[in-house]
């Protein structure tokens, strides 16, 4: 059976033994090693526009006064140059690009982050004691301090001039006005890749994760190993159709909370496939399949989702 509170409760009990004693930037021990079992997940789309519409109101025209991190490889291409791009410069506007959140300064000037594995904001505000794993701080004019998080290290603070140059390797937007059919359509007849595999390519649409494929496939009665140029025009026409569905469905719940990184959201009551491996199917009631993708898990209805055969459609 899928539970939350099962999965939230073993990461925590990982967790717990070396949180409270560990000091922001300490070097990786056991700790880290063990924690790797859990967290593989990478906040998709919909988190990311969660924590984006979250942190936008608190950060809107407010200056940054200072940066500092403990943990040099989060700032790319380096400490000085982000801290010399970003620091006496105000924060006009925060959006996301992709898996990306992306603070706009004036006079010029970009600042992405990228939570990766385990990175999550904190406002210094909200606790009453520094939280654990802080890496990285900005301190804004209001005196107000956002805290990046980052129990494995893995996230990302890139200060970039350009934005369309910083993020020219992303794939379409799929909850964009490009994002067609016929621009899906092309995407695949293009390509001879798994399915799967071509919608986490963040290259060719920028956003989707393991989550919302998985989700989307099902929902357009597609099996995940399909190669993408076989697909014809109804089952394409599905899959765009589902791809937004989920991923707007998700954003209205606030994203998926399935593990301590990520918390408050609700889709996950809504998912039919994904982390239900032997369930029954929401919609015919054989068992949900677990099966590796690459490198990633995968949740499939071997009836709803026929490999070569043709797919049910709504
Ligand atoms: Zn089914």
């Amino acid at each position: 059976m899928f539970s939350i509170a099962e999965k939230r409760s073993g990461a925590m009990a990982y967790f717990a033994p070396f949180r409270p004693a560990e000091a922001p930037c300490r070097g990786e021990g056991g700790g880290a090693r063990r924690l790797r079992r859990y967290n593989r997940r990478v906040p998709e789309l919909p988190e990311v526009e969660t924590i984006v519409r979250s942190i936008r109101l608190r950060l809107v025209r407010r200056r940054i006064v200072r940066f500092s991190t403990c943990w040099a490889k989060h700032a790319q291409p380096n400490v000085r140059a982000v801290r010399r791009g970003i620091v006496g410069r105000t924060i006009v506007r925060v959006s996301r690009r992709g898996k990306f959140i992306v603070f706009h300064l004036a006079p010029s000037g970009y600042l992405l982050v990228h939570l990766r594995m385990s990175g999550r904001f904190e406002w210094a505000a909200d606790h009453p004691t520094e939280p654990a794993h802080v890496r990285t701080i900005w301190n804004l004019d209001d005196g107000s301090r956002l805290l990046f998080c980052d129990a494995r290290k893995f996230g990302r603070v890139i200060y970039a001039k350009d934005l369309a140059h910083a993020t020219a390797d992303l794939g379409v937007e799929p909850l964009s006005r490009e994002f067609t059919r016929a621009a899906l359509t092309q995407l695949l007849r293009r390509r001879k890749r798994q399915l799967k595999a071509l919608l986490l390519d963040q290259t060719l649409v920028a956003g989707l994760g393991n989550i919302y494929t998985d989700e989307a496939l099902f929902r357009a009665g597609i099996h995940p190993l399909t190669r993408s140029d076989t697909l014809q025009r109804r089952p394409i026409a599905a899959l765009h159709a589902a791809i937004r569905a989920v991923l707007r469905e998700a954003i209205r719940c606030h994203g998926t909370s399935i593990d301590w990184i990520y918390p408050g959201g609700w889709m996950q009551k809504h998912l039919r496939v994904y982390g239900r491996t032997g369930e029954p199917c929401p919609q015919c009631g054989s068992r949900i399949e677990y099966l590796r993708v690459g490198q990633r898990g995968t949740h499939v209805c071997r009836v709803c989702q026929p490999l070569n055969g043709k797919p049910r459609l709504p």
